[in-house]
């Protein structure tokens, strides 16, 4: 015998909490099936724990500026431990919110690995449960390349598991993980290296916020080696070896961790069985609604490889869930515009499209950028000094803004409301007709020329 459902979600993060209570809140029967915590990436690994050790090593530069402002700080002593028991008893709370959520909003938890059966019908556990609607939110995982002692480092997931700070931490990666991950270790004292397969960070941002990030990164002591291929790595002892293509190696370090990008956990999940169509890197296929390859399959969040970002998960199975169960057939995510924030030292804030791209898209002639460099006035008094850039990239005679990046303090937290802005299709000319706010970063958006 089966169980019947209106919704079953796979994949209790933070697209498919999202979905299924929001569904659930339109009176729709609905389960979620989740094989690990409740919470998924976002709060057990990821964005969450990661803001917790960026706001600590941010905490060291203020604390490395103090002197500046007249404050005499003796002797600091950071405790990891102390920092990781904090934040893993803060987590440890959330999942318990998320318990009660769930069950305030009417919505079954089944604990264990899901698996598609048919269109309509999923297994966990040997147990089978049916509905008419299927939603796969099982996110993604990080990946560890296929090179001799690989296994000696560790991703993402076991940084969050380390008890105490590495004395000397390799990352190997270029993309906003590795950037992040890297900056909170150095901050936090660590001696940091970066490997680089190319010859920049970031490159999937404007160039402007990799090379700005790049050159502090390496200013305040990191070591970021481009162009490196890792052939092997060593474990001598408790200390690893890592051995590059050109035969260079690095030696002594305690910690490696990989962070060359994520890809989708979409194996194991019966797509086969359902037929559900996935791409050559593993992602699920979904049209502009979430739909997926089989009719009642969606799928929304990481899996889909599309914009790999919390609230944009959040949002599209919130809206996948209204257009299914709250009679709005038009209900979709505009996935265009999305604004994000990389924390690094300094945070980069950015929404729209980079300058190249832009060019690319539009032509040269129809493109026309502003940007101020600047060192925020928070630095007068303080040994310590960074950058600040703000631009704007401008399209078309009516200068529309099709990007706005910042990278500096504070960038994380200005960005959302100019994204509200570029969103709404702001000109240059309602930039310039907004009246500063002095003295802060921010002004230098307004006033750029
Ligand atoms: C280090 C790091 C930092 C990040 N920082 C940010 C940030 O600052 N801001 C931001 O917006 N995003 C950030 N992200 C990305 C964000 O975490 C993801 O985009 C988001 O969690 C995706 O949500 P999701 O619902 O698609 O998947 P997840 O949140 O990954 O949830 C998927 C869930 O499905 C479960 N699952 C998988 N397969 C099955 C199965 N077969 N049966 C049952 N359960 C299953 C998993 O256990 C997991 O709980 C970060 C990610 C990482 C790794």
């Amino acid at each position: 015998m089966s169980q019947e459902f209106d919704f079953i979600v796979l994949g209790a993060g933070s697209g498919g909490i999202a979905a299924a209570r929001r569904a659930a809140s339109h009176g729709a029967r609905t389960a979620i099936v989740e094989s690990g915590r409740l919470g998924g990436t976002c709060v057990n690994v990821g964005c969450v724990p990661k803001k917790v050790m960026w706001n600590a090593s941010h905490l060291a530069e203020l604390l490395e500026d103090a002197p500046g402002y007249g404050f005499e700080v003796t002797k600091l002593n950071f405790s990891w431990p102390h920092l990781k028991k904090g934040r893993d008893k803060y987590i440890g709370r959330l999942n318990e919110i998320y318990e009660r959520n769930l069950s305030n909003s009417d919505v079954a938890v089944i604990q264990g690995h899901g698996r598609l059966m048919n269109s309509n019908t999923v297994s966990v556990n040997g147990l089978e449960y049916r509905a008419k609607h299927i939603l796969i939110a099982t996110g993604g995982y990080p990946i560890v390349p296929n090179i001799p002692g690989a296994n000696h480092g560790i991703t993402s997931d076991g940084f969050f598991e380390l008890e105490d700070l590495p004395t000397h931490a390799v990352v190997i990666g270029a993309g906003y993980i590795a950037t992040e991950l890297a900056g909170v270790l150095h901050g936090l004292g660590s001696k940091v290296t970066m490997l680089l397969r190319k010859n920049q960070l970031l490159r999937e941002f404007d160039s402007t916020l990799g090379s700005t990030v790049m050159s502090e990164m390496k200013k305040s002591g990191i070591n970021i080696q481009t162009n490196t291929h890792i052939e092997s790595i060593e474990n001598n002892g408790a200390r690893l070896e890592i051995k590059a293509h050109d035969k260079s190696v690095i030696s002594n370090v305690d910690s490696l961790i990989w962070a060359i990008g994520r890809g989708p956990l979409s194996e194991n999940i019966g797509c086969e069985v359902a037929k559900v169509q996935r791409d050559s890197k593993g992602y699920i296929e979904t049209d502009s609604f979430q739909n997926t390859s089989v009719k009642g399959i969606y799928a929304v969040g990481d899996v889909t490889g599309r914009a790999q970002l919390t609230p944009v998960a959040i949002a599209a199975g919130r809206r996948l869930a209204d257009r299914l169960f709250n009679d709005k057939p038009e209900s979709r995510l505009d996935y265009d515009t999305i604004a994000s924030v990389i924390f690094s030292h300094p945070p980069i804030g950015t929404v729209g499209m980079s300058e190249a791209d832009a060019i690319n898209e539009f032509g040269a002639t129809n493109i026309k950028v502003y940007q101020s460099n600047f060192t925020n006035m928070y630095y007068a008094v303080t040994e310590r000094k960074s950058p600040t850039v703000a631009k704007l990239v401008t399209m078309g005679s009516d200068e529309k803004i099709v990007g706005c990046h910042i990278v500096g303090d504070a960038a994380d937290e200005i960005i959302q409301g100019f994204a509200v802005a570029v969103k709404m299709g702001a000109r240059k000319q309602d930039f310039d007709n907004t009246v500063a706010i002095h003295p802060t970063a921010a002004e230098e958006l307004v006033t750029l020329t």
